[in-house]
């Protein structure tokens, strides 16, 4: 017997939607949601890959999240896009604004979409791509759990708040970086202290506010941002753009309103698409190639682009498709059996370590 199982994405994507599908997502988002998580795995990115049909799950078992909600899209202002989720998860809703938002951006020179009252456990990258494969620069933002504290304080105030970026490229895959405004994953922590290592001085606080190296003290407690009062600037901005702005919940509003439930963040999304032809016009062939003179300056030192590792992994698994760990190929298989059940006679325990907010690997 073998210990891991070959899927082809075809296959990882059919199993994610049955999943999902069994816990009770309307197809469309089932599909959504699926493809966002294929895209993880078949890039490498196994914590936002397969493994998260499992928080998925527990967000519907748990009651945060609707499951069939019907995204609302509307226009507030000319070269503005707002999607009000009502509860469901991101994926459907940044689907059904895009070619608005596409469209916007190109008649306007620059457009920005808001994505309210959604619930998110994704990484934002394959939502950037998206618009830059449409030709434009992206920025994405999102608040989350409040866990981190403001450089020279000890207290959670924001949350891993990541910041994604997308760069077109001529005839090649976009450049795109996605990173949390952290000093490390959430999820690393948790691995810490499920394997019951210490954690470096400078990942967090304890819930007095003291230095501590114990991982789960630091997860009671407060995680700390990047780069020092740099991160946590950046942090703070996330907060308020992807927060009040687009009148959506700040991390701590969105941690209140978990209640202790244990679910994925609740809140907003805020994307900005950029058309370089508007600043450009016909010269934008001739400036993208002054972006590409900067790569080959970042390469021809040895330094690799953000993004290279994804894009190698996506070239190995587009060929040979995926392999997965057996165990954990049985577990999505139960998964998928405890979804028919929590359907017929009501709720099933969904899934040990299906949680995003500091019990489970999950965790952002
Ligand atoms: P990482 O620290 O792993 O860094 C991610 C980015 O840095 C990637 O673009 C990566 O490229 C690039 N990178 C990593 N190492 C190098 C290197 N040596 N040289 C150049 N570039 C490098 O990310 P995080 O752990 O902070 O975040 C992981 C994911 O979690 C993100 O996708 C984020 O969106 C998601 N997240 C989601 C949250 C939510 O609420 N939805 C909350 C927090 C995080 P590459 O991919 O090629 O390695």
């Amino acid at each position: 017997m073998t210990d891991t199982v070959d899927l082809t994405l075809e296959e990882a994507d059919a199993l994610a939607r049955d999943v999902l599908e069994a816990w009770g997502l309307a197809p469309d988002h089932a599909a959504a949601v699926a493809a966002t998580m294929v895209a993880g795995e078949r890039d490498g990115c196994t914590s936002h890959g397969l493994y998260r049909l499992l928080v998925a799950a527990a967000s519907v078992e748990k009651g945060v999240v609707t499951p069939d909600a019907e995204p609302e899209v509307s226009e507030p202002a000319p070269a503005l896009v707002r999607v009000d989720g009502k509860g469901g998860f991101a994926q459907l809703p940044f689907a059904r604004g895009l070619p608005l938002l596409v469209e916007k951006a190109r008649a306007k020179g620059v457009a920005a979409m808001a994505l309210n009252n959604v619930v998110h456990f994704a990484a934002l990258w394959p939502e950037v791509e998206a618009l830059a494969r449409e030709g434009l620069v992206a920025l994405a933002f999102t608040p989350n759990h409040a866990w981190v504290a403001p450089a020279g304080g000890t207290k959670p105030v924001f949350g891993t708040n990541p910041i994604a970026f997308a760069w077109p490229r001529p005839g090649r895959e976009p450049f795109v970086f996605d990173f949390a405004t952290t000093v490390i994953a959430r999820g690393d922590i948790e691995l810490h202290r499920r394997a019951g290592k210490p954690v470096p001085a400078d990942w967090g606080y304890d819930a007095e506010g003291r230095e501590t190296t114990d991982a789960k003290a630091v997860l009671d407690g407060a995680m700390r941002t990047f780069g020092g009062h740099k991160g946590s600037a950046l942090a703070a901005m996330v907060e308020l753009i992807a927060g009040p702005l687009i009148g959506d919940m700040t991390s701590a509003q969105s941690l209140a309103s978990d209640a202790g439930r244990g679910g994925s963040p609740l809140g907003g999304e805020l994307l900005i698409a950029i058309d370089p032809a508007g600043f450009l016009g016909d010269r934008v062939e001739e400036y993208l190639a002054h972006g590409e003179t900067m790569f080959a300056a970042i390469e021809g030192q040895g330094a690799r682009l953000p993004g290279a590792r994804r894009i190698a992994a996506r070239r190995e698994t587009m060929k040979h498709g995926l392999r997965i760990p057996a165990a954990f190929h049985a577990e999505l298989l139960d998964l998928l059996q405890k979804g028919k059940t929590h359907a017929t006679t009501g709720p099933a325990r969904a899934a040990s370590g299906g949680n995003d907010t500091g019990d489970g690997a999950a965790a952002d």
